[in-house]
């Protein structure tokens, strides 16, 4: 195939099983990149559209798709969302009983299955067998993260992965995560041992989510603004993360007290109580999810609307990585993150515990610094995934009040003409004690005071340079190399202001605690729309009785177009946004006959 009939291939099949009409940013390069062949690694936030880039390709190309995800229900949801859009898929893992797995086993070799989830075990067990039952069309590498222990979420039996590319070395692989930063981008190309592949980064902006952070509020605070997320959405579903199993109960008890419905979530419950609560929350029977961090991964579902954190997390890839459960299709959100510094003692004692000490402390660090800061908090978090963004987003508590800005563009030159005049060789302090002139033994043993900069910054104290250096590397001008013990480096951004091609703004350095927040952060309009409500109904009810969750009946972003083109035939249904043809034979009437009769209302 050449480029162009893949091109036009795709976008056939998006519209005949997906009822979408184009494709999002990147989507179509890597679908043209693994269709041909080629080794591909993509970086894309959750929600971005990861999904179809492995799909597509698998449909269209002849044998089976392997697909390796690394939890049971993260499959059979995906699985069941395929078959929902007319796409013979299926998955093996452990889960199976014995006459399931006979069936899909049945279904495979008469060649009935174009899209194939199993977990890392079972590939690994049977991946030398596999090219003698079967043709692989490609294998997809989800989650890809794991493979790193530079990742936040390391599992060891992903490592030996790297087997596939050995077994299959003309076999296109396709590795995608949503969260990874460069270490991790390289370790994942290199354990797998990909061919050149093909790299695509996508932005990691989530602009429809509002962010806001709280300092030290009283638990009587927290559940307040929660109560309020839960009434201000009372249509819509929401997580809370906490720290502790505990506190999961103790939320979910007191929401329940106050007439909310809610259910909790973590490791320490038995299975099968744990996935009625995941059913129950993934059906929309209950309002809340009061869960620990081991709830989320595979959670696909697109109309979470908001996600608040009880407690601070960990790290930042797991903040954004929960920030990002919320409005998957798009549609405004909200991301409420409280902490103390109690959450910070707690932290701290898990990162001494860990196996892995001195990375979860340093992601610790950055977790704790994004929670006190003072400039965009976007920003913040775009520039740790070493993403660029000039300008403050407009859609974060520190955006909707402002503290007092300072012109930051000469301090920041100062700073970096000093970083770069050492070779990069230096990390924070030595960065505070060349600016301020300091006559320490180190310091003039590497010839450091004959620099040029040296002590020009001797106006400001140690701890303002402190702040302004941490500001510095929030707003992107500066990165910390982690693979590089933590020394300093100035980023292209960095560059361009130390040119004086751009100015920059910091947030005046004040002693003691960051500005107290009046206003409220900038929020969300309730959607006011009497059809949507009608439509919603119906779809509840036609999940009921197709068995699956209403999301996967059609997302809410299909909903919203729905209301808005208010179809009145079949013809007109089909025009609606992310209408397939599987669903367009099995939903139109009673979508259609509702907005008929609300009309008549
Ligand atoms: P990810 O795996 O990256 O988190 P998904 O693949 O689950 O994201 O996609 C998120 C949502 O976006 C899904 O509801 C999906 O149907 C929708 N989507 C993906 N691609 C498109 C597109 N080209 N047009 C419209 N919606 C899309
Ligand atoms: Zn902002």
């Amino acid at each position: 195939m050449t480029q162009s009939e893949i091109q036009q291939r795709a976008l056939a099949l998006l519209a005949k099983f997906y009822g979408y009409r184009s494709f999002r940013p990147g989507q179509l390069d890597i679908i043209t990149s693994v269709a041909s062949g080629r080794d591909t690694t993509v970086l894309m936030p959750t929600g971005g559209g990861k999904s179809l880039c492995y799909q597509i390709p698998g449909i269209m190309l002849e044998g089976v798709a392997i697909v390796v995800s690394p939890l049971i229900a993260l499959m059979q949801d995906q699985v069941h969302a395929l078959q929902a859009n007319g796409i013979p898929a299926a998955a093996l893992h452990s889960g199976l009983d014995q006459a399931s797995e006979r069936a899909v086993l049945e279904h495979l070799y008469a060649g009935h299955i174009k899209l194939l989830y199993m977990s890392p075990e079972r590939l690994l067990a049977d991946i030398e067998r596999l090219s003698s039952d079967i043709r692989v069309s490609l294998f997809a590498i989800d989650e890809a993260h794991c493979i790193s222990q530079w990742g936040h979420d390391f599992r060891p039996v992903y490592t030996a992965l790297g087997r596939i590319k050995a077994l299959y070395p003309s076999t296109p692989v396709i590795a995608l995560t949503a969260t990874a930063d460069k270490v991790t981008r390289d370790d994942i190309s290199r354990q797998l041992g990909l061919k050149d592949p093909y790299q695509y980064i996508g932005s990691f902006d989530r602009p429809n989510i509002s962010l806001a952070v709280r300092a030290a509020s009283s638990r009587a605070e927290k559940m307040k603004a929660i109560v309020d997320l839960v009434k201000k959405y009372s249509s819509d579903s929401g997580i809370v993360y906490c720290l502790s199993r505990k506190n999961t109960e103790t939320v979910c008890e007191e929401l329940k007290r106050k007439g909310f419905s809610a259910v909790c979530y973590h490791a320490g419950m038995p299975v099968a109580a744990r996935e009625a609560s995941q059913r129950a929350f993934i059906n929309g029977d209950v309002q809340v999810v009061c869960a620990t961090v081991a709830f989320g991964m595979g959670i696909d579902k697109s109309n979470i609307r908001w996600v608040a954190h009880f407690n601070m997390p960990s790290n930042i890839e797991s903040y954004y990585q929960e920030v990002g459960r919320a409005g998957r299709d798009g549609m405004p959100a909200e991301a409420i993150m409280f902490y103390s510094y109690a959450d910070v003692v707690a932290l701290e004692t898990f990162a001494q515990e860990s196996g892995q000490q001195q990375v979860a402390m340093d992601k610790l660090a950055r977790m704790k610094a994004f929670a006190e800061a003072t400039n965009c908090l976007r920003r913040m978090l775009l520039s740790y995934f070493g993403q660029e963004m000039d300008h403050d987003c407009g859609n974060c508590d520190v955006c909707a009040n402002p503290p007092e800005r300072i012109d930051g563009t000469v301090l920041s030159q100062m700073a970096m003409s000093a970083i770069l005049r050492t070779g990069s060789n230096i990390g924070q302090s030595m960065t505070i004690d060349i600016l301020r002139g300091s006559g320490k033994a180190d310091l003039v043993e590497k010839g450091y005071h004959l620099l040029k900069t040296y002590g020009v910054g001797r106006d400001l104290g140690g701890l303002e340079w402190g702040n302004y250096l941490q500001q510095m590397l929030h707003l992107g001008l500066i990165a910390i190399d982690y693979d590089r013990g933590k020394r300093f480096s100035v980023t292209p951004y960095g560059m361009r202001v130390l040119k004086g091609a751009e100015r920059v703004a910091f947030s005046k350095f004040t002693m003691g605690e960051r500005p107290v927040k009046k206003k409220k952060a900038a929020s969300v309009k309730k959607p006011e729309n009497a059809l949507l409500d009608v439509l919603k109904r119906v779809r509840m009810a036609q999940a009921k009785a197709a068995g699956m969750p209403a999301y996967m009946v059609f997302s809410d972003a299909t909903l919203n177009d729905m209301a808005e083109k208010a179809p009145r035939s079949k013809q007109e249904f089909a025009q609606v946004l992310g209408v397939g043809e599987k669903k367009l034979e099995r939903f139109w009437r009673p979508f259609v006959e509702a907005i008929v009769n609300a009309e008549l209302l």
